[in-house]
Order: structure tokens, then C-alpha cells, then sequence
């Protein structure tokens, strides 16, 4: 496998996969982290004489052209970032050509691999070579992903090389104390990095959403808050992992509850032991911000993703700006792992600067931590 820099790009038609999944409102990017992330491999390429065919992804349209889910906004961002036209959709007179929304056809995540491959052969028809540097879309067997690379002299792009080489100064041999720090919605995505990562890591801090199934599985009454009933047991298991391996498990004792679900909702701080039986958890307390925030400052490698409480509601979103604030006075390796926890830091008026590094994909660099096989590194030979 080429690296980026020995593929010999002049004058030639590279097709370059991005991660372009950015957040958006009303047809307006709210976050463009992922579309400056790209820009490096973009430039370099385009400085080497390339010229380029971008495929990239947004949201899951599933199969379907919808129209809110268009990477036209990309383009017009994408084109003003770069100070150069972007061609959309359709070859024009600009050196790039950024295509439109991959998964709007069903071959791109298509389970069968033959209709992927049919799909890969159609792109591989655009350009001479590929470089992939979608980290985001790497734990997908997609056919932009993992078919097309098998059909063209590839190489990794510089966000997908410098994005895994965080995560193996992650994986390989870590500089203790190593903690990881855990959040977002729901436990179901994350049981599998959870019991992978209590057989490597000292620290595991647990809040968000997801901390309520823990929490029920350690037998308190946690009122209406979120809840995977299902997964009680398998989370009493992982408690019980954690305790004979010595890792320091990290649970709230002070919790910020509301009556319902909404920006506006009364906000009020119990224990973790008196949730009421008719109000949800929508924050960490203050009190176990603090006690995470000592515990994340003691590490020297720590890992973050998931948000700690709604962030999204300004009453909920003291936890995730404490512990965000903890990542970045981490004397070591502080890695937010996400876009959309990176989106959320950013929201919350941190710089990417203030964090050692910030991560594009949170699923990607879940699995990765994981330990599983991810087909668009395998498709790069990485
Ligand atoms: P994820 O995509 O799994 O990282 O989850 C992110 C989402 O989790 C955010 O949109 C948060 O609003 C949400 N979240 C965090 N804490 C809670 C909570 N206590 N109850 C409900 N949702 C939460």
C-alpha cells in the first residue's frame, strides 16, 4: 500500500473519500470541523496538480434523494474554505468535483457485496486513483469506503493517518494512569468499547444518558431518566469486571434532574440516591463534575466521548463544560473522541487547540478502541 505522498498524483484524477457528515440546521452547517478537517490532504493534492472527485456522505437518507440531506451546502462551505471553485454534482470547469450525497443511492451501504461492488466499479470509472481520508465512514463496509480502494492505486489520506495514529499511542502500550471518560445516550453502543476497555484502562468515568442503566443495575431508583432495561445485567457484569480488575469506576453521586424532557424544564440538584420517582437525570451534579474532573487530572492519557448530561439545554450543560475544561488540563494525551462530542465542545466555546487531539469519528474511534477490525483501514492496509 502507497503512502499519500509516494502516489504519484500529477496530472491525474484522484478520487478522494471525505468525511464531510457535518451538523446541520435549516440547511445551515453549525459545526464545519469536519470540512476543515479534510482541507490538508485537499490542498496537498490540488498543490501536486491533481484534481479531484470528493465523495462524501450526510446523514442517512437511506437509499432515497432527500433534498434536506444534499451536500450542496458542503460545496458552497467546502469552496469557501478553500478559496477555489467546487463543482457540484457534476463536472463543470473547477479542478474539484464534489458528488452528491454517496448514500442517496443504496449500493454505497448495501449488505450484498456484489450490488456494492457494481456501485465501486460505477466511481472507480471517475479518477486514476483513490485516497481515502473519511475517518468517520471507516467502520463502514460501504462501497466508497472498502469496495472502491480494492479497485484503484490508493493510499490513506492525512486525516485518517494522523487520526490512527492517536488511537494506537491509545491502544498500544498507553502512559498511565489511563482513563477514559464516557457519556452520550445510550449503553448499547458502547458495551462493546466498555468491556474492552476494562481490561486496559485504570480510570472509567461513566455519565450521560447511558449512567442511568448503570445506576439501575447498581439498584437505585432512577425515576423516568433514560434506560435500557435489557442491558441490567450485562452492565451488572461489567460493574463486577471492573471492581476484580482494579479499575476505578467513576458513577455520579449527585444528579441534575427535570419533570420532562424540554430546554425550558425546572432544573433541580438531588442526590444520586433520592432521584424522584417522576423526574429524569438530564445532567451530572456539580459535586461529581468535580469528582471526575480530580480523577480525569490524575491520568496522563485520557480518552472522551459522549456528552455528560443534554448539553443541548444550557440548565444541563455545566457536566460536559466541567469535564471538558478537566481535558484540557490533562498533563499528557487528551483525545476527544467525536464529532459530535467535538461539535459539542466547540459549542460549549472551547477550541480544538485547547485539547491534545480531537477526533473526527466517534463511532470509527470506538471501535477502534474496541479492537475490531475496521474495513476502510483494512481497505488501505492500515
Ligand atoms: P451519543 O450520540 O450517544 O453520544 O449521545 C449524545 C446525546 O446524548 C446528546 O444529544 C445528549 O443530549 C444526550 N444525553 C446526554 N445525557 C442525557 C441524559 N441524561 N438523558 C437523555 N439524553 C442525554
Amino acid at each position: 500500500m502507497s503512502s499519500l505522498a509516494s502516489l504519484d498524483v500529477a496530472g491525474k484524477r484522484v478520487f478522494l473519500r471525505c468525511d464531510l457528515n457535518v451538523p446541520l440546521k435549516n440547511g445551515v452547517i453549525t459545526d464545519d470541523g469536519r470540512i476543515r478537517a479534510s482541507l490538508p490532504t485537499i490542498q496537498n493534492l490540488l498543490e501536486r496538480g491533481a484534481s479531484l472527485v470528493i465523495g462524501a456522505h450526510l446523514g442517512r437518507p437511506k437509499g432515497e434523494a432527500k433534498p434536506e440531506l444534499s451536500l450542496l451546502p458542503v460545496a458552497r462551505k467546502l469552496s469557501e474554505l478553500l478559496g477555489e471553485p467546487v463543482d457540484f454534482q457534476t463536472q463543470g470547469s473547477a479542478k474539484i468535483l464534489l458528488l452528491e450525497n454517496l448514500r442517496f443511492n443504496n449500493a454505497e451501504t448495501s449488505k450484498d457485496d456484489s450490488e456494492r461492488k457494481v456501485f465501486a466499479k460505477e466511481l472507480a470509472t471517475y479518477a486514476d486513483l483513490y485516497v481515502g481520508d473519511g475517518f468517520g465512514a471507516v467502520h463502514r463496509k460501504h462501497a466508497s469506503v472498502y469496495d472502491l480502494p480494492a479497485l484503484l492505486p490508493s493510499a490513506p489520506g492525512f486525516l485518517i493517518q494522523a487520526e490512527v495514529e492517536v488511537l494506537k499511542k491509545l491502544t498500544q502500550s498507553p502512559v498511565r494512569p489511563y482513563g477514559v471518560v464516557l457519556g452520550g445516550a445510550k449503553v448499547s453502543d458502547k458495551i462493546g468499547v466498555i468491556s474492552n476497555l476494562l481490561s486496559k484502562v485504570d480510570v472509567m468515568a461513566i455519565g450521560g444518558g447511558m449512567v442511568f442503566t448503570f445506576l439501575a443495575a447498581s439498584g437505585k431508583e432512577i425515576g423516568s431518566s433514560l434506560v435500557e432495561k435489557d442491558l441490567i445485567p450485562t452492565v451488572k457484569e461489567l460493574i463486577e469486571t471492573a471492581r476484580s480488575k482494579g479499575v476505578t469506576l467513576v458513577l455520579p453521586t449527585d444528579i441534575v434532574v427535570a419533570p420532562e424532557f424540554e430546554i425550558d424544564a425546572t432544573p433541580t440538584l438531588v442526590s444520586v440516591n433520592a432521584i424522584p420517582q417522576d423526574e429524569m437525570g438530564l445532567d451530572i451534579g456539580p459535586e461529581s463534575a468535580a469528582a471526575f474532573s480530580t480523577e480525569i487530572k490524575k491520568c496522563k492519557t485520557v480518552f472522551w466521548n459522549g456528552p455528560m448530561g443534554v448539553f443541548e439545554f444550557p440548565n444541563f450543560a455545566h457536566g460536559t463544560k466541567v469535564i471538558a475544561q478537566a481535558l484540557t488540563e490533562v498533563q499528557g494525551i487528551s483525545v476527544v473522541g467525536g464529532g459530535d462530542s467535538a461539535a459539542a465542545v466547540r459549542a460549549l466555546g472551547f477550541k480544538d487547540s485547547d485539547f491534545g487531539y480531537i477526533s473526527t469519528g466517534g463511532g470509527a474511534s470506538l471501535e477502534y478502541l474496541e479492537g475490531k477490525v475496521l474495513p476502510g483501514l483494512q481497505a488501505l492496509g492500515l
